[in-house]
């Protein structure tokens, strides 16, 4: 069998079984092809996909023109290293910081990545610009939370799963409960070595968490009292997935941008990644201000395939495309539509306890145990119906089909969820 012969699901899932390290457990579907909001298996089932590889596929799969920008770039010049200019990075950076606001974007490919860098900044900026002592600096981080799987970002993790015989930890995290000002304001109080509270604005890998009305604006508020930077990881929540260009959505001229934003708070450091490329190549980014981003000199920081050519063409397509097609507004309105539908079955079934979330980042609560496999049987369930979904944390199935999805093909999704429950038994 040569790598080039068509491969069956059995023999590619086997394949990889023993070829593969095994770091990740799989819905044990063999994807072939994807096209919008449909993925196939190798034997040509089509499916919805309902996770869009976590949030990076917003566009829809294969969107044409993130792919005509990808291959053109590819054709015509790949990567230079930052040792030299690329005449395609300085257009992206002007596009992304005007439309997102911030002075400066510093490139990265990777979420986890792009996270380290902002960590990096805070501490350089804490000890150049704000005065703490060497080594002193602290970061509040909010337990449960997702921020990628490098050693410091484990380290302040609190998935046993995710941590467990990864140490010795890097140290200068304080944790605090998510969702909770009274914490925040008692650890802001407790010392004069914070640089950075570092927060996703909604808790996506922990189950889909919305945080209370009013939560980050207070958090940002707090965080200035204290000169303290506020920085928002949203490399799962951004890039319109909640019904706005960003969850957080700042001074950004989401009006101008036809992004259906109810602006909250801009944040001090802003991390993107995910469908920054629209799921087409790795593309993640740290944006800030000048008297925050300039404390990175040249040497201090950096990555080889980090502002690529490609990347900075991708990038670019992939943003203008949900402007173009308003996929902030079609989020928004969907989700209200999924919630609402979700949200009446949930009056008639007892299997499923809520739904929650924003735009169209949500979550089903399952009425079981939570070390149980209730959900994972509904997803594989779901995945004989045609819908692909993968459980979280605690018994909990997010539900994030990418945002080109129609009302059409929503209804048709809820009618293949509702279905599905319905006729399950355990
Ligand atoms: C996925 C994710 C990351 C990590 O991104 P990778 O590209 O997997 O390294 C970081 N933060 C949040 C909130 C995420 O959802």
């Amino acid at each position: 069998m040569t790598v080039l012969n068509k491969l069956t699901s059995r023999e590619a899932i086997d394949l990889e079984d023993k070829y593969g390290a095994h770091n990740y457990h799989p819905l044990p579907v063999v994807l072939s092809k994807g096209e919008g909001v449909y993925v196939w298996d190798a034997e040509g089932k089509k499916y919805y996909d309902f996770l869009s590889a976590y949030s990076a596929v917003n566009q829809g799969h294969c969107h044409p023109k993130i792919i005509d920008a990808m291959v053109n770039q590819a054709k015509t010049l790949t990567l230079t290293s930052r040792a030299f200019y690329n005449d395609v990075l300085g257009k992206y950076e002007k596009f992304a910081t005007e439309l997102f606001g911030f002075d400066k974007l510093l490139p990265m490919n990777t979420g986890a990545e792009a996270v380290e860098t902002a960590l990096k900044i805070a501490r350089k900026w804490a000890y150049e610009v704000k005065g703490i002592d060497e080594n002193k600096a602290e970061i509040i981080v909010c337990e449960n939370n997702f921020h990628g799987r490098t050693t410091t970002i484990i380290s302040f993790s609190n998935d046993p799963v995710a941590r467990k015989n990864f140490g010795p930890y890097t140290k200068g995290f304080l944790k605090i409960e998510y969702d909770n000002l009274e914490a925040l304001q008692k650890t802001l109080e407790s010392s004069t070595n914070i640089a950075a509270f570092l927060v996703e604005p909604i808790q996506g890998e922990a189950g889909v968490y919305v945080p209370s009305e009013g939560y980050l604006a207070a958090a940002k508020e707090l965080c200035a009292k204290h000169n303290v930077l506020f920085i928002a990881d949203e490399v799962q929540t951004g890039i319109a997935r909640t019904g706005r260009l960003l969850a957080t959505c700042g001074n950004c001229s989401c009006e101008e941008k036809n992004c259906s934003g109810r602006p909250e708070v801009k944040a001090d450091i802003l991390i993107l990644g995910k469908a920054l490329s629209g799921g087409a190549y790795p593309v993640s980014a740290v944006l800030a201000n000048d008297g925050i981003m300039n404390v990175i000199q040249p040497g201090n920081h950096g990555s080889t395939f980090g502002g690529n050519p490609i990347s900075a063409a991708v990038a670019i397509a992939a943003l203008e495309v949900v402007a173009d097609e308003k996929l902030a507004q079609n989020a928004d309105r969907l989700g209200n539509v999924f919630r609402k539908e979700l949200a009446d079955f949930t009056e008639t079934n007892n299997l499923v306890k809520s739904v929650r979330g924003k735009g169209l980042l949500n979550a089903i609560l399952i009425n079981d145990t939570e070390d149980s496999s209730t959900a994972w049987d509904i997803c594989m369930k779901l995945k004989e119906n045609g819908l692909l979904a993968k459980p979280t944390h605690g018994n909990i199935i997010r539900f994030a089909p990418p945002l080109v999805m129609n009302e059409t093909q929503l209804m048709d999704c809820i009618a293949i969820i509702k279905k599905t429950i319905s006729e399950f038994k355990k």
